[in-house]
């Protein structure tokens, strides 16, 4: 069966499923269970450390207020805030900010 050349194609519209997604905050410092809205399964999230308002904080109240060993803790990520991202699909699911804001 064909139809000519002028004969209007039907279309159809196909509804379109909108995700909701929000990014928490969580005191959570590790790996935990998630559910993500994007791979519609539940994870083990992966956590990516990174500068923050924190480690801004305490590397200028450092340098200039007290003395200069208290910028040794800017190396390890205890300053730093993490991202809890899907290990599937990268979606950022939640976030821990060490300075609480
Ligand atoms: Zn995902």
């Amino acid at each position: 069966m064909s139809y000519p050349d002028d004969f209007p194609i039907p279309h159809v519209i196909q509804p379109v499923k909108v995700v909701r997604h929000v990014v928490k905050e969580t005191p959570i410092k590790t790996p935990f269970l998630e559910f993500c809205p994007k791979c519609q399964s539940t994870i083990m999230t992966s956590i990516n450390s990174h500068i923050g308002v924190c480690w801004w904080l305490i590397c200028f109240f450092g340098t200039f207020l007290f003395c200069w060993p208290i910028l040794f803790c800017l190396c390890c990520d205890a300053s730093k805030d993490i991202d809890h991202n899907c290990p599937n699909c990268g979606l950022l699911l939640a976030t821990s900010n060490r300075a609480g804001f």
